[in-house]
């Protein structure tokens, strides 16, 4: 057998479909953020990157660098082991509890990235449940869907934010089996929200427990940055909240929140939480102090928010089909795989602008699009640069400037998200 045509096969069969990803070479620079350097494209030059998800740039805060030096200084580098086996540290035990206080839970469990959490938590709380059913938004992100996957349980797959159709197999459900809720906050790729109170009273009304993703909320909505359930007062009524340390805290590492009971089943059932080295105390140490900071401070969010609106209103009025987003996320449509790629290609060749192509799996077809997030550290000279540079790409490339967005489709096997 020819294992190598194997995957080179695999690798022309992505290709055709113009879905062959390609990274950038970059190199991130303290002081110089949303600037970066660009590797192996011909000499090294500096562009200025549009599509980050350290969103308020805490990846580069001195107080965030700081707790990291110190804690590597005055503990090491890695854990040392699993969290059973030797890895507990001070410093994530800290962790936990300032993750607990932001949301305002009995208890919180860190996990090495938002992805395990999500597989780790879901396909253990199923295999804990009796006869369970996850009712699942159908543009939940890849980690949960394989979550749910793995567990092998019944699974209902709702339309996205359709709380009557989630009524309708809740009530098929019955009342005699467990039923949990999975859903976002924040959708990443289309920059709209979930309605959580509603989603809320169903789970109330018929007996199901409440999953939330707010992977791209915290640290970037309600007063302490504790997601959109806080910003909508809802925090309380939410049984497992789950986030991430490496997007807006600007560090790595997942976690969930909830009540110490459902807490520590996972902690002792969970695979992906036992079998794994713990995070070790640099990176506890820089996301307590991010977090810690962005619960105070409202400074970062305000000028994310405030960029965020700018920039939508002036990609619009440059008749750029800027997508119906209700949050920091400015999604721009193509519509196109392979015009998408090169509209990319192009911003970064011609224009010193990163902004990564977001294609199918990650979102249907014919909804490729640039997801741009600006923040704070985005000036408005680099706005205006970006807007002139996308005009004059979607001139070169002919694209569609109408902003009418095809009707949702039908997107349920696909892995969002990223
Ligand atoms: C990025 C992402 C995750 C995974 O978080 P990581 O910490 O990057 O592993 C989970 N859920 C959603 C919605 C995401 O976009």
């Amino acid at each position: 057998m020819n294992y190598d045509q194997i995957f080179k096969d695999a690798l022309t069969a992505i290709r055709q479909e113009n879905r062959y990803r390609v990274f950038a070479d970059i190199e991130r620079r303290v002081g110089r953020f949303p600037r970066v350097l660009l590797h192996g494209d011909g000499p090294t030059r500096e562009i200025v990157v549009w599509c980050s998800n350290d969103y308020l740039g805490m990846g580069h805060h001195p107080q965030v660098i700081a707790a990291m030096q110190r804690a590597a200084g005055a503990h090491g580098t890695g854990a040392g082991g699993t969290r059973n086996i030797s890895g507990t540290s001070h410093a994530i035990c800290e962790l936990e509890r300032e993750l607990a206080r932001l949301h305002d839970k009995e208890a919180a469990l860190v996990f090495t990235s938002g992805f395990v959490s999500n597989e780790a938590t879901l396909s253990t709380l199923a295999r804990l449940l009796p006869n369970p059913l996850i009712l699942s938004d159908e543009m939940n992100h890849a980690s949960m869907i394989a979550g749910i996957r793995n567990s092998g349980c019944d699974k209902r797959i709702f339309r996205h934010n359709d709380l009557g159709q989630l009524e309708q197999m809740l009530r098929d459900a019955g009342p005699t089996r467990a039923k949990v809720i999975a859903f976002e906050s924040v959708y990443s790729m289309d920059g709209d929200v979930s309605p959580i109170g509603g989603i809320c009273d169903l789970a109330e009304k018929y007996g199901a427990m409440t999953y939330l993703d707010e992977v791209h909320a915290v640290g970037m909505y309600g007063p302490t940055g504790a997601g959109i359930a806080e910003r909508d007062g809802v925090q309380d009524r939410v049984d497992i909240v789950e986030g991430t340390m490496g997007k807006a805290f600007g560090v790595m590492g997942g976690y969930i929140a909830s009540r110490s009971a459902v807490v520590d089943a996972i902690r002792s059932y969970a695979p992906g939480f036992i079998f794994t080295t713990a995070l070790p105390p640099g990176l506890a140490e820089a996301a307590r102090t991010s977090i810690h900071h962005l619960r105070h401070s409202q400074a970062e969010r305000a000028a994310l928010h405030e960029r965020a609106v700018r920039l939508k209103a002036q990609l619009r009025e440059a008749g750029l089909p800027v997508m119906p987003s209700v949050t920091h996320i400015v999604p721009v449509l193509v519509g196109d795989a392979q015009q998408c790629k090169q509209a990319s290609d192009l911003l970064l060749r011609e224009h010193n602008i990163y902004i990564q192509p977001i294609n199918y799996p990650t979102v249907p077809k014919g909804t490729e699009r640039l997801r741009i997030t600006a923040t704070p550290h985005h000036s408005d000279a680099m706005m205006d640069a970006l807007t002139a540079s996308l005009v004059s790409v979607w001139e070169s490339l002919g694209l569609r400037r109408d902003p009418a967005i095809p009707a949702q489709t039908q997107f349920q096997t696909a892995a969002a998200g990223g």
